[in-house]
């Protein structure tokens, strides 16, 4: 018999895949192991083991070189008392020998209780967490997200007594690449922050976050010049500080609360120079020193960064009482220690005791066989790995908007978004570009329903343009033009 996924099992490959309850019960155990089990010297590091979970073992898998989530998730389990195993060197794991991720996902959940994996893939933790019996935690996919980083950014805040309430934070850096800021930003929003993104010249936040941002969690796009007029700060992205103030933000031109502005920032976030990444030689990196804090808006903030740094954060901030980097990457141990043992439902909690807070929205989902019409649009998405060709599936939520006039297609995988598309009904032959009236249904209407990236795949593919649309065959091929474009890289 086949090995299935258990549908019971809580993965966690997206920050969004934790209410707010859960951040809260996995923060409220981190402080609990680090008041049992302390270092006498410093405070916030974990200094002893415990044995609560020695019946345990956690596989480590990863794909891509990682030296420091990899230790810190399995000195995490170490410190549980648990057993590791661990595939570090992807040249040598079974990757390379031509195994897929999903038969090595189900090969290796057999060795072990729970599992951590990092791909290069957008989309690859999903994946994994659709073949595997046991807890999945994502330790980065791509450039689609690091949940487990977030938590550890969220839960050094927290100790530095700030509430995770309204925060102001400004982050600095690559933010179209880093996973760990897509993550963290769409955990600001949920807790009402106002973000103030300073991009490296094209770098800044791809268009689909800030969409999310917008269409999901309200957050209103303030332009620069708004934003107190300062040229490093893009736009300011704030979000309404109760859920009722949201309707003051619907019209398109607001008056930004001076409040906002003169909000002395909370954090200040910084990200790595990916030299690899960085196309123009000749533009500036942000650089975060003792010259650019020393504004009065940063007297209070805290300096992070997820770590290995290269030169964008200062050796000087080192010293500084705002300084919270070493200390950040230390509570990586304790929350992982916390999410381990939530998720295994040891220490008396699990977190499937833990619903509510933030839910996720239901959305209608269109699924058809890989060689049927669209595949997801970023070509770094898990899908187009030749390798798993025969383990995915052509997956869409499908997401209308609130008037119900627009409808885009999200990658359940790496949720990317495509915009462009036809639809076509494989009882009637035809395809339509107007889809609206045909994507408004039910589960059991979509199995009717093949969509297309553009005209001519239609076309190709024996269906007609619908009589007295007035669509004509051959016209808008956007689709697929865009179909070309990657919205990833890892
Ligand atoms: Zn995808």
């Amino acid at each position: 018999m086949a090995q299935k996924a258990n549908p019971a099992t809580r993965h966690v490959i997206s920050i969004n895949d934790l209410s707010d309850k859960d951040i809260e019960s996995i923060f409220e155990i981190a402080r609990a192991f680090l008041k049992e089990l302390p270092d006498p010297h410093f405070p916030y590091r974990i200094g002893r083991s415990s044995k609560i979970a020695s019946n345990f073992i956690l596989a480590s898998l990863f794909f891509e070189p990682s030296t420091r989530t990899r230790l810190s998730f399995e000195s995490a389990m170490l410190r549980l008392g648990g057993e590791v195993i661990t595939s570090a060197d992807p040249a040598t794991s079974s990757a390379a020998k031509g195994e897929s991720l999903a038969d090595s996902v189900r090969v290796i959940s057999n060795y072990a209780d729970i599992m951590v994996i990092r791909h290069p893939r957008d989309g690859a933790a999903r994946l994994a967490a659709d073949y595997s019996p046991i807890p999945v935690i994502n330790g980065g996919d791509g450039s689609h997200e690091h949940p487990t980083q977030t938590l550890c950014d969220l839960f050094t805040l927290t100790k530095k007594n700030k509430q995770l309430k309204n925060l102001k934070v400004a982050i600095s850096g690559d933010l179209r690449g880093s996973r760990t800021i897509h993550s963290f930003v769409y955990a600001l929003a949920r807790f009402g922050a106002t973000i103030m993104p300073m991009p490296a010249k094209g770098m800044e936040l791809p268009a689909h976050v800030g969409e999310r941002l917008r269409e999901e969690f309200g957050c209103q796009m303030v332009s620069a010049q708004k934003g107190g007029g300062d040229p490093s700060i893009d736009a300011l992205y704030v979000t309404p500080k109760e859920p009722h103030q949201q309707s003051l933000f619907a019209g398109a031109e607001i008056n930004l609360d001076s409040d906002v502005v003169e909000q002395k920032v909370d954090a200040v976030y910084v990200t790595r120079f990916q030299k690899e990444r960085w196309q123009e030689k000749d533009q500036p990196y942000p650089k975060i020193d003792r010259k650019f804090l020393n504004e009065p808006k940063y007297s209070e903030a805290s300096v992070l960064h997820p770590l290995p740094r290269v030169g964008e954060l200062d050796v000087s901030v080192d010293t500084d009482r705002r300084a919270v980097y070493f200390e950040q990457a230390a509570y990586g141990v304790p929350v992982r220690m916390a999410l381990i043992s939530l998720l295994l439902g040891i220490k008396g909690k699990s977190l499937h005791k833990f619903q509510g807070g933030f839910e996720r929205k239901k959305y209608p989902v269109y699924d058809q066989p890989r060689s049927v019409g669209i595949h997801c649009v970023n070509t770094n998405c898990i899908v187009h790995d030749p390798m798993e060709a025969q383990y995915v599936r052509n997956k869409f939520y499908i997401i209308g908007s609130d008037d119900g006039s627009r409808y885009k297609l999200r990658c359940v995988y790496c949720e990317s978004d495509a915009r462009r598309f036809v639809v076509a009904s494989k009882k009637n032959k035809w395809f339509t570009k107007n889809a609206t009236p045909l994507l408004r249904s039910d589960d059991q209407h979509f199995k009717e329903l093949v969509v297309f990236a553009n005209e001519t795949d239609a076309l190709a593919n024996g269906f007609h343009s619908r009589r007295g649309s007035g669509e004509s065959p051959g016209a808008a091929q956007e689709g697929g033009k865009r179909r070309a474009k990657s919205h990833g890289g890892s």
